[in-house]
């Protein structure tokens, strides 16, 4: 006792400082970075990675629409986690990369996509360069020696990015990709997308390629993968799953992947390479969910699905969402002995503008097509603007009441309904807000007009 020093911290040996950063930045290098309704499948004036490094390290870097941005604060750290599925593919493609070049396919793509490129208008292009849908349409299977020697090369320039913008006791640059597992579509669709970092630096991470959903769509094989990359090199990486919220069902499910419950090995390897998860984010919060947590008034905040409210979604989300997990993983470690879901909580962006930025106050769109312009108010178009835009707006709207009005000189009874619009402050925005709310109330006079 007597060696025991008075402060009960002075002896500490754990982490006492914390470091902010992303670790999930998308750049030009993921085909949903490239590909946009502005731009079209234009190489011109793209950001690069050396931009999303002087962007997090707080430099000022103009984002594609050209409106300068920087962070009000630098990041500790940064993981560029572009998909490993078709990596600068499309960039490569638009860019007329020789070593696609080499093969008949790369020919042919890249011809295509030139024509797309004279002929289309940016938004045209767009929609034609998802319907070759190049993530699995062009790298097939993952076996092609040309395109093999090209993921090498995009994957060396990652390496090499990340290395130059390291900068011990400053900043970190992690090397790291997304991993994007998942079925789009029909019965047993979800997404199970984990972002893997490497710890070490390029001369081990070099020895290997990322694995892609090609490769498997299994967390089970990307752990055997993340496992023999360590006997391989000696090395050690971990991956972050992201968007529970999005998974269907699936990500904490207490079954592996074909169907079996938990094995103690596969608790001890799942909780060994995914101590974190990814709990915020654009696409939504996953910590806990209204039907989860009836008692908590907060548990709604950030919530999103696209999953519906269908009977099958509301029994699994115990599945979708850390707070029930971590019960889940109790109660595995009982039946099992050992937790698989002994997660810590992170927030990322999943910004794919090659920009860090979702400051509240300072936030550079999810896309390229969602940057921020000089408006605060703009009308949704689509799917993506609708979930993604998020303008700085909020529409209150009051129950109507009985009201004494003069109409044409007289004195009787109305309905009045007050509505209150909060927006961001420009100096013109008194304007901006009269318009809405001179539209608003046409629109709840005439409702057909809603459907017309
Ligand atoms: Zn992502």
């Amino acid at each position: 006792m007597a060696e025991k020093s008075y402060s009960p911290y002075a002896d500490s040996n754990f982490p006492q400082q914390v470091y902010w950063g992303d670790t999930h930045l998308h750049t030009t290098l993921s085909s949903d970075g490239f590909i946009s309704a502005r731009y079209g499948l234009s190489p011109k004036n793209r950001l690069d990675l050396e931009d999303s490094y002087a962007f997090a390290k707080g430099k000022t870097v103009n984002a594609m629409n050209g409106m300068p941005m920087r962070l009000s604060r630098p990041l500790d750290f940064l993981v560029v986690a572009d998909h490993a599925e078709a990596m600068g593919l499309m960039y490569g493609l638009a860019s007329n990369d020789p070593l696609l070049r080499k093969s008949t396919k790369g020919r042919k793509w890249i011809s295509k996509i030139k024509q797309i490129i004279e002929t289309k208008s940016p938004a045209q292009a767009e929609q034609i360069a998802w319907a070759l849908d190049p993530d699995t349409q062009y790298f097939i299977d993952n076996q092609d020696e040309n395109d093999r020697e090209f993921r090498q090369s995009i994957w060396q320039k990652v390496i090499t990015s990340a290395e130059r913008n390291n900068d011990p006791g400053k900043f970190t640059a992690f090397i790291g990709y997304e991993w994007t597992g998942m079925v789009y579509a029909g019965d047993g669709r979800g997404w199970w997308h984990r972002n893997v970092i490497y710890k070490g630096g390029g001369e081990k991470v070099a020895q290997v390629l990322p694995f892609t959903q090609l490769d498997s769509n299994k967390p089970e094989d990307l752990w055997a993968y993340l496992e023999s990359y360590s006997d391989k090199t000696g090395g050690d990486a971990i991956a972050i799953p992201h968007n529970p919220n999005l998974s269907g069902g699936k990500l904490f499910k207490t079954k592996d992947s074909y169907g079996q419950p938990f094995s103690q090995k596969y608790a001890v390897t799942r909780s060994r390479y995914e101590p974190l998860v990814e709990v915020t984010q654009t696409k939504g919060d996953s910590e806990t969910h209204p039907c989860l947590s009836p008692q908590d008034k907060l548990a709604d905040f950030g919530t999103w699905t696209w999953f519906g409210d269908k009977g099958e979604a509301v029994n699994s989300r115990k599945y979708d969402y850390v707070r029930s997990a971590l019960k889940l993983g109790l109660q595995e470690q009982g039946r099992v002995g050992a937790n698989p879901f002994k997660v810590g909580m992170i927030g990322s962006t999943d910004s794919h503008t090659s920009l860090s930025n979702i400051e509240e106050d300072n936030f550079g769109g999810k896309l390229l097509d969602l940057e921020p312009d000089g408006g605060r108010l703009q009308r949704a178009e689509n799917w993506f603007e609708q979930n993604f835009k998020l303008k700085n707006t909020l529409l209150a709207v009051a129950r109507g009441n009985p009201q004494p009005i003069v109409k044409d000189g007289e004195l009787s009874i109305g309905t009045v309904m007050k509505v209150t619009l909060s927006m961001d402050h420009r100096v013109f925005d008194g304007s901006d807000g009269a318009q809405f709310l001179t539209g608003l109330k046409e629109l709840l006079e005439n409702p057909t007009d809603l459907v017309l």
